[in-house]
């Protein structure tokens, strides 16, 4: 089951210079900046309300981003979509025919469980499943 948008990424190339609109301008707070090894990607998070925007930025020279902010420049990146149980939402996915770019959920930032949907069965938009780790 699909809970919620999570969050809204925007790749940029250097998260501190763009977080000051968002956080001098629109007042949103930066929070959770760190680098996601697994995705060779800096993150960091805007909460706003239930959802967040995150800014992504490449944590490496290899790193998937530095291609798509050279051949899209900077801008929306993928939009997140919480999910219940990724397992089964990710099996489920597969069994209909989705492309993934992850067969398996990976780790993400924050102790998060994300998989990839590749934008060829989203309608053009990269989709980003995850599962919040138990709160305890
Ligand atoms: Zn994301």
């Amino acid at each position: 089951m699909v809970k919620r948008i999570d969050h809204i990424a925007i790749a940029v190339h250097d998260i501190d210079e763009v977080a000051r609109f968002y956080t001098g301008i629109l007042k949103l707070d930066l929070s959770g900046v760190e680098v996601v090894t697994e995705q060779k990607a800096k993150v960091g998070f805007l909460k706003i309300g239930e959802s967040n925007i995150e800014l992504v930025q490449p944590a490496s020279d290899d790193s998937p981003l530095v291609k798509f902010l050279e051949t899209r420049g900077p801008g929306i990146h993928h939009i997140c979509l919480e999910v219940e149980d990724i397992e089964k939402e990710v099996e489920e996915l597969k069994k209909q025919g989705a492309r993934m770019i992850d067969e398996m959920p990976r780790p993400g930032a924050h102790n998060t469980r994300v998989a990839f949907i590749h934008p060829k069965s989203s309608g053009g938009v990269l989709i980003e499943l995850n599962q919040l780790p138990e709160r305890h």
